[in-house]
C-alpha cells in the first residue's frame, strides 16, 4: 500500500511571503514546518506558540480537540506567582522543595528549578489568551487551593474543579484563531488552508501511527485520516500524546491515553526513561466507569475511612490524607490488605466533614463538577461516603528528554505526559502537570526554532525563557549511547515502518489490563513482574490480528494498533520494574518493601530498541 502523499504540507510560503515578523529567514524557502501531535495543555500550547513563532504548524490529534486528559483535570495547575500574590509563606524555593520531596529524591532538580521558576511566565501567557482563574470573593485576588503534599496553599483553579476544561476550551481558542480550518475527519471536506506560516492546520479524527525517520533523523510521520494512510514530513515533530492509563483495568484516563507517543518514539529507537513509574490515584470512585475525585477534596479537609468507620491514614503516615498521592495510595492497598478486604474491598472518602466544618453548600459551591458527577451516580457526599479505590492516573517515565524538549532523536521533541523530563521523579506532585505541560512545550518551541533557524528572535515569548536565554537552548540532541540498558531487547519484533504487512501480537487487551492491575500496580513484587514478563513475551510472539485486519480493509486499524502500543508500553513498564528491585516513591515492591532513599537508587532506568530488534 502506497500511504497518500499529506495534502498540507506547507512548501508554498515563501520567506518573503511570510514576511520578516513570521520566523522566514534569509536562505529558508518556506518556513519552519512543525508537526504538533496531540491536543492536551502541551500540544495545544505548543502549537500556538510555534505559530506565533512564524512556524507552519499542523497539529494533529486522534479525537477532537478538546478529548484530551487535559480536559479531566480537575484540581488546578501549581506556581507560584511571586510574593504578592502566594500565600502567606509561600516561595517558588518552597514549591521546588514540595516537588523533590514528593519526587521521593528521584527528580531532577535542574528541570524543578526549571518548572517552578518558570512557571510564572507561562501562567501569564495563558492568563493573556483569556483564561481567568477563580479569585478569592474577599481579596479579589486569584484563589489558591491546597492539595496534597504542597507546604501552601498554590494551586490556582478554575471553576471550582473544572480547570482542565477551561485550559483546554482557551487554548482551542487560541489555536482556532490561528487556523485556516479545522479538518472533521472521515467524510469531511479537504483542507482549505494551506498551512502558511503562522498559520496553524488542524486535523481530527488524526491518527498517528509512526514516526517517519531518515538519516537518523525524525521527518515527519505516518498517519490514518479520513479512512487512508497518509504521510506527512515536516522539519520537526512535537509529540504531546499524554499518558498510557489504558494499559491497566482501572483508571481515571480518558480512553485515548494509550501510550501511541511513547510506544512509537521507542519503535523509531528513542530513549525512554523511568517507566516504572506510573502513579495512581488514591480516590478515584469504585464504581463502574470510575470517576477521580480531587486531591484538593482531601486539601479541604475529606478523610479516608475504611468499612468499620475508621479512619487509617494516620496509622500509615504523619500527614495522614494529605501524604504525596504514592503513600496515600498505597497505604490504601495495604489497608485493605491488612484488614481483610483484599482485591474486592474499597475504602471511603469521608467529605461530610467539610460540609459541617464550611457549612451547607459549600461542597457543590467550590466542587461544581464533582457534585454534579457524583449526583449523577446517585451520591449525596454532603451526608454519605464515597466508596473510593486507586486508579491509574499519570505516567511519571516517558521519552527521555533534555529541558529543552528534545529527545535522544534529532527532530523529534516531547512535551507534557508523554515526555520524562525528570520533573516529578518517581512520583508526581499534585497539580504540577498541568504546569509542565505549559513550561516544557514552550521550551520544546524555543528549542525547535534554536536548533533549525539559529535564532529565537522571532519568538516572542523570550519573557519566558530561562536565564540561560536563546544561547543556552542552542545545543544537541541528548546522547545515551553510554548508558546502561535494561534487557527489553525481546519486547518489539514489532514490524518495520514501511512494511506492507502489519503484525500485531495476537492478545486480548482485557487481559493485559488485568494483568498490568494484578502484576505491576500499586503493590509489585518480582514473582509476580517475573509472571507479567512472560506472558507479555508470549503476547509479543503471537502474531496474526493485524495482517487480517489490513488483507481485509487494506489498512490497519486504529484500535489494532493502539492495543499494539498498550502492549508495548506494558513491556516497557514491566522491564524497568524487573529492573529496580528496590522500592521507590510509585514503584513499590512489598518483596523489597522499605523505601530506598535518592543515595541507594540505582542510576534512571533508561530503555531503547536493540537494532538487532529492528526489522
Ligand atoms: C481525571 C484527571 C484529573 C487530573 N487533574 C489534574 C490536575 O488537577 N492538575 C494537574 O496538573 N494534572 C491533572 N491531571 C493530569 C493532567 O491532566 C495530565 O497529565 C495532562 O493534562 C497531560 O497533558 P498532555 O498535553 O501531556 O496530554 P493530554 O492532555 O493527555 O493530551 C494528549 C493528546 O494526544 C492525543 N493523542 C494521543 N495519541 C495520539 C495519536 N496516536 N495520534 C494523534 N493524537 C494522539 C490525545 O487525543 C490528546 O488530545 C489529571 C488527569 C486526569 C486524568
Amino acid at each position: 500500500m502506497t500511504a497518500a502523499r499529506d495534502r498540507t504540507a506547507a512548501h508554498s510560503v515563501t520567506a518573503a511571503e511570510a514576511g520578516p515578523e513570521t520566523g522566514g529567514v534569509p536562505g529558508r524557502e518556506a518556513p519552519l514546518r512543525i508537526i504538533v501531535v496531540g491536543s492536551g495543555i502541551a500540544g495545544l500550547y505548543g502549537a500556538v506558540l510555534a505559530a506565533e513563532g512564524g512556524a507552519s504548524v499542523t497539529l494533529l490529534t486522534k479525537g477532537i480537540l478538546s478529548q484530551s486528559n487535559t480536559g479531566f483535570a480537575q484540581g488546578g495547575i501549581s506556581a507560584v506567582l511571586g510574593s504578592d500574590h502566594a500565600a502567606p509563606g509561600d516561595s517558588v524555593e518552597a514549591h521546588i522543595a514540595d516537588t523533590l520531596k514528593a519526587g521521593a529524591g528521584y527528580c531532577d532538580p535542574a528541570a524543578v528549578r526549571v518548572l517552578c521558576t518558570e512557571a510564572k511566565g507561562d501562567i501569564a501567557r495563558l492568563e493573556s489568551l483569556g483564561l481567568v482563574f477563580d479569585t478569592d470573593a474577599s481579596s479579589g485576588a486569584r484563589a489558591l487551593g491546597l492539595e496534597a503534599a504542597h507546604s501552601a496553599a498554590r494551586i490556582l483553579h478554575v471553576g471550582g474543579d473544572s480547570t482542565g476544561a477551561a485550559i483546554s476550551s482557551t487554548l482551542i481558542d487560541a489555536v482556532l484563531a490561528r487556523s485556516g480550518s479545522v479538518e472533521p475527519g472521515p467524510g469531511g471536506p479537504s483542507p482549505r488552508h494551506p498551512g502558511g506560516a503562522g498559520t496553524i492546520t488542524v486535523f481530527e479524527h488524526a491518527f498517528m501511527m509512526e514516526l517517519t525517520t531518515a538519516a537518523g533523523r525524525v521527518n515527519g510521520v505516518r498517519y490514518l485520516w479520513d479512512g487512508a494512510e497518509h504521510l506527512m514530513e515536516a522539519d520537526a515533530v512535537l509529540l504531546a500524546t499524554g499518558g498510557a492509563g489504558e494499559m491497566f483495568e482501572t483508571t481515571t484516563n480518558p480512553d485515548v491515553a494509550t501510550g501511541d507517543g511513547v510506544a512509537a518514539a521507542w519503535r523509531a529507537g528513542a530513549v525512554v526513561a523511568d517507566a516504572e513509574f506510573f502513579q495512581f490515584h488514591p480516590t478515584a470512585l469504585a464504581v463502574p466507569g470510575s470517576f477521580m475525585i480531587s486531591e484538593a477534596v482531601r486539601g479541604a479537609g475529606a478523610v479516608l475511612r475504611d468499612d468499620r468507620g475508621y479512619r487509617f491514614m494516620p496509622d500509615y503516615h504523619a500527614d495522614a490524607e494529605l501524604a504525596p498521592r504514592d503513600v496515600v495510595a498505597r497505604s490504601i492497598a495495604l489497608h485493605l490488605s491488612a484488614t481483610g478486604a483484599g482485591t474486592k474491598g474499597c475504602v471511603y472518602l469521608d467529605a461530610t466533614v467539610v460540609e459541617a466544618e464550611q457549612g451547607a453548600g459549600y461542597l457543590a459551591a467550590r466542587f461544581p463538577g464533582i457534585d454534579t458527577a457524583v449526583r449523577g451516580l446517585g451520591f449525596d457526599w454532603t451526608c454519605e461516603f464515597l466508596p473510593v479505590l486507586p486508579a491509574a492516573h499519570y505516567w511519571m517515565g516517558g521519552i527521555a528528554t533534555d529541558l529543552h524538549g528534545r529527545t535522544s532523536l534529532p527532530g523529534l521533541f516531547a512535551a507534557g505526559e508523554v515526555a520524562c523530563t525528570g520533573v516529578h521523579g518517581a512520583n508526581r506532585l499534585a497539580s504540577n502537570s498541568l504546569l509542565e505541560g505549559l513550561v516544557f512545550a514552550r521550551r520544546s518551541v524555543t528549542a525547535v526554532f534554536a536548533d533549525f533557524l539559529h535564532t529565537t528572535d522571532c519568538l516572542d515569548f523570550t519573557d519566558c525563557l530561562d536565564d540561560d536565554g536563546p544561547a543556552g537552548v542552542a545545543r544537541s540532541h541528548p546522547n545515551y549511547e553510554n548508558e546502561s540498558l535494561p534487557a527489553v531487547h525481546a519486547l518489539p519484533p514489532l514490524q518495520a515502518l514501511q512494511a506492507e504487512v502489519w503484525t500485531l501480537p495476537d492478545f486480548d487487551v482485557l487481559d493485559l489490563r488485568s494483568l498490568m492491575s494484578s502484576c505491576a500496580g500499586v503493590l509489585r513484587d518480582g514473582a509476580g513482574l517475573d509472571l507479567a514478563a512472560k506472558q507479555l513475551d508470549s503476547w509479543m510472539a503471537a502474531t496474526g490480528s493485524m495482517t487480517h485486519a489490513r488483507a481485509q480493509t487494506g489498512q490497519p486499524e486504529q484500535k489494532e494498533i493502539e492495543r499494539r502500543n498498550l502492549l508495548t508500553t506494558a513491556g516497557l513498564l514491566v522491564a524497568a520494574a524487573r529492573r529496580r528491585s528496590g522500592s521507590l516513591g510509585a514503584h513499590y515492591r512489598s518483596d523489597s518493601s522499605e523505601q530506598q532513599s535518592a543515595e541507594q537508587t540505582c542510576r534512571p532506568t533508561i530503555a531503547r530498541i536493540k537494532e538487532s530488534s529492528r526489522s
